[in-house]
C-alpha cells in the first residue's frame, strides 16, 4: 500500500526577476493508496502551487519541508522519474504534444512506467475498453494529443491515462471545470472505477463542490492562503457548498 506524505512543504514561485515569492506557508498532508482527499479553497490560494510543486514543475522553488512517497524523497526525483515512481499529474491546463497521437502517447508512457513495453496484443484491447468506457470515439486514438481536444476531451484524455497508467497517487487539478453535466458524469464514473481498485491515492483539488456529488471523498481540506486551515469528513464539503469559504479569507 502506497503513501504520499506531505510535511511541513513550503514553496515559492520564480518571478521573472529572479525574486521569491513564497505561496505555500507549511503544507501538512498524507494520502494512502484507496484514500481520495479533497482539497477545496478559492482562486488564488496555492491549491496548483501545491499540485505543480509535487509533480516538479521547474518554476516553484521548495524552500522547506519534504515530500515523500513511500518513503522515498520525491523532491529529489526528475520530473520523469516522479512519474515512473507512480505519481500522476492531471494539468489544470493540459499542454499539446504536436506530432504524437493519443495511442503512441499512451504506449509510450506505460513503457516508462513499467519499465517495458505493453504486450501488442492485449494492449490494443485495454485501449479499446478505456475509450469505450469514456464513452469516447475509437479514432481518438489517432489524434494528436491535446491538438484541438475540446475541455472534455481534454479530460477524457487525462482519466484514459489514469485507468491504464494505474499511477500510486493521482493529483487531479480541477478536473472539473469546464465539463457539462454528462462530460462530469463519464469522468467521474472513471474516477471511481480506477478508485475501486483500491490501488491509487486520489487528491482531488478544487473550487467548486460541483465534483464531490459525484465523487464522495473521504477527506476534506480546506485551502487557504497557502496551507490547509481545516479538515474534516464528506461532510465539510456540505458545508462548503452552503457556505461558501468567506469565513476563512476572514481569518486568513
Ligand atoms: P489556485 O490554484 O488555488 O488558484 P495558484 O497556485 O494558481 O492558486 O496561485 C497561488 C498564488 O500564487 C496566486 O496569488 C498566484 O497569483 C501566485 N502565482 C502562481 N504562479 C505565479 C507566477 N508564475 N508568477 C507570479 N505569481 C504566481
Ligand atoms: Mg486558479
Ligand atoms: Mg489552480
Amino acid at each position: 500500500m502506497s503513501t504520499l506524505e506531505i510535511r511541513d512543504l513550503q514553496v515559492s514561485v520564480k518571478l521573472p526577476d529572479g525574486e521569491l515569492k513564497p505561496i505555500l506557508n507549511g503544507v501538512d498532508l498524507t494520502v494512502k493508496a484507496g484514500e481520495t482527499h479533497a482539497i477545496m479553497g478559492p482562486n488564488g490560494s496555492g491549491k496548483s502551487t501545491l499540485a505543480y510543486s509535487i509533480a516538479g514543475h521547474p518554476k516553484y522553488e521548495i524552500t522547506g519541508g519534504s515530500v515523500t512517497l513511500d518513503g522515498a524523497d520525491v523532491l529529489e526525483l526528475s520530473v520523469d522519474e516522479r512519474a515512473r515512481a507512480g505519481l500522476f499529474l492531471a494539468m489544470q491546463y493540459p499542454v499539446e504534444v504536436p506530432g504524437v497521437s493519443v495511442a503512441n502517447f499512451l504506449r509510450t508512457a506505460k513503457t516508462a512506467i513499467d519499465g517495458e513495453a505493453p504486450k501488442l496484443r492485449t494492449w490494443a484491447g485495454e485501449l479499446r475498453g478505456a475509450m469505450e468506457k469514456l464513452e469516447m470515439d475509437p479514432s481518438f486514438a489517432q489524434r494528436n494529443v491535446n491538438e484541438g481536444f475540446s475541455g472534455g476531451e481534454k479530460k477524457r484524455h487525462e482519466i484514459m491515462q489514469l485507468e491504464l497508467l494505474k499511477p500510486k497517487v493521482a493529483i487531479l487539478d480541477e478536473t472539473d471545470s469546464g465539463l457539462d453535466i454528462d462530460a462530469l458524469r463519464i469522468v467521474s464514473e472513471g474516477v471511481n472505477r480506477v478508485r475501486a481498485t483500491g490501488q491509487t491515492g486520489f487528491l482531488l483539488i478544487t473550487h467548486y463542490t460541483r465534483i464531490l456529488r459525484y465523487i464522495k471523498p473521504d477527506f476534506v481540506h480546506v485551502f487557504v492562503g497557502g496551507k490547509i486551515v481545516e479538515e474534516g469528513g464528506p461532510e465539510l464539503g456540505e458545508q462548503l457548498e452552503a457556505e461558501g469559504y468567506d469565513k476563512y479569507k476572514v481569518r486568513a
